[in-house]
């Protein structure tokens, strides 16, 4: 099982190169009883043939994987990998990189902290902010709001088991909200004018509580998933400078958009963030998974996550030049995640990156025009970034399932209605720089 075998090698170099080189198809989902038959007895005592087995792959389970990197895929958030990025994604899988301390991988480390700076220096983080690279925006938030809480004990001597709240609107992404069960803290949730939470309005909702000592934190959303919505960043770091709470900006979604100069003003108090979180496996074109993690004083999330064990001395030195990613968040064995992303700006460079962020942002702009003067389509909202929101008059939930069905089915293209304020609408999520206003005029022709 460990000896070179050139034939297999090929065989999974031919497939990978098959990937790469044509545009994804965005496929159908899968039926469950043709799945579980098509694998039936495939694993037992004895192997198989790899050609049979690939071949398994290739014609029963890889034509069930939605493309999300398709320029047809415009539900969620899409995934848009540069070649570069795929490709030393496959290199870093073979080199068994782990990415859990310096000991063990300071070349790797330094590479993706190079890119964290780059991030950092984006949004205007000081010198010493830094951090790593987690799985997703969802484990990011987690482990900010856990360097919160920790932070927020530490410093206003709460004790285990006392009341801490996180201010949050409703728009924050439902992994806010995970966490906050998770980590045994409540929501203080702040209402929004238009979706967007503003300073002046977590100021109000602060003083109108009777006890907010309490509120240890607040989350902003620098990107709402839904519909691209930056929130009052300037104004909510005021207030929380004023109330001393730790400031999060979830710009896992939007935080892309600091690359892109038409947008890069909307972000302005992003500089004051005590935790930032912007994942590159959705706008900056890097695999799944990878989501960046930025603290302001990355030494508040080495108290709260660095674990301690005797097998684990030798990790740890009083050397802070010596980076331990595993020491800034929930994990310890990690893949050097960031490295794709790394290679692919080390080649193609940042302002390549700009450009294709622009791509989509301009294309959001002028689908809202395109919707605009169509006579029996409403747009919901102007655009803030790359997401679209908008309305079919008459009709119902049913009839945009039924019209998503239909553009799935005919591999037009893959567009999930969603909810806005109690109604069901459609949504295009940009994001791939391929995907172009003719394939939007053919979607939106596909409208009766
Ligand atoms: C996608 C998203 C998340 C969750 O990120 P994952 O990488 O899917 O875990 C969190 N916040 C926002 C605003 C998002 O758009």
């Amino acid at each position: 099982m460990h000896t070179h075998d050139p034939a297999l090698t090929d065989l999974v170099v031919a497939a990978l190169r098959d990937r790469l080189l044509h545009a994804p198809t965005l496929n159908h989902p899968g039926v469950p009883d043709k799945l579980d038959k098509a694998l039936a007895g495939v694993i037992g005592p004895e192997g198989n043939d790899p050609a049979e087995v690939l071949r398994l792959w290739a014609e029963q389970l890889a034509p069930t994987a939605i493309a999300v990197d398709s320029p047809r895929f415009l539900s969620f958030v899409p995934a848009a990998p540069t070649q570069a990025a795929a490709l030393f994604d496959m290199l870093v899988s073979c080199s068994s990189i782990q990415g859990v301390s310096w000991l063990l991988a300071s070349g790797p480390i330094t590479a993706e902290n190079q890119v964290l700076r780059l991030l950092a220096d984006l949004a205007g983080l000081p010198g010493e902010a830094g951090g790593c690279f987690v799985s997703g925006g969802s484990a990011g938030n987690l482990s900010a709001l856990v360097t919160a809480r920790d932070t927020a004990r530490h410093r206003r001597g709460i004790g285990p088991y006392d009341r801490v709240r996180f201010a949050v609107s409703d728009q924050a992404h439902s992994s806010i909200g995970n966490t906050l069960r998770i980590i045994g803290a409540e929501p203080f949730v702040v209402p929004t004018a238009d979706h967007r939470l503003t300073g002046p309005a977590l100021r109000a909702a602060l003083l109108a509580d009777p006890d907010p000592s309490d509120v240890i934190g607040v989350t902003a959303t620098a990107g709402t998933t839904n519909a691209g919505i930056i929130d009052d960043l300037a104004g909510m770091a005021a207030v929380a400078r004023d109330f001393d709470l730790w400031f999060h900006v979830d710009g896992a979604y939007g935080g892309a958009g600091l690359l892109a100069p038409s947008v890069r003003d909307r972000y302005r108090g992003i500089e004051h963030a005590d935790s930032l979180v912007i994942d590159p496996h959705k706008w900056l074109f890097a695999p799944l998974d990878c989501a960046a993690l930025l603290y302001r004083d990355p030494r508040l999330a080495r108290a709260a996550h660095t674990q301690d064990a005797s097998y684990l001395d030798a990790l740890h030195t009083e050397d802070a030049t010596q980076w331990n990613p595993s020491d800034y968040a929930h994990h310890l064995s990690r893949r050097a995640r960031g490295l794709p992303l790394w290679f692919s700006l080390a080649v193609h460079g940042t302002r390549a990156y700009g450009e294709a962020i622009e791509k989509a942002l301009t294309l959001a702009r002028e689908t809202a025009a395109l919707i605009r003067n169509t006579p029996h389509l409403e747009l919901i909202r102007e655009p803030e970034l790359s997401a679209v929101l908008f309305r079919r008059t008459g009709w119902t939930a049913g009839d945009y399932a039924d019209w998503s069905a239909r553009l799935l089915a005919g591999q037009t293209a893959f567009v999930a209605p969603t909810g806005w304020e109690g109604e069901t609408v459609a949504r295009f999520a940009f994001l791939h720089p391929q995907t172009t206003l003719e394939m939007v005029e053919e979607i939106i022709g596909t409208i009766a």
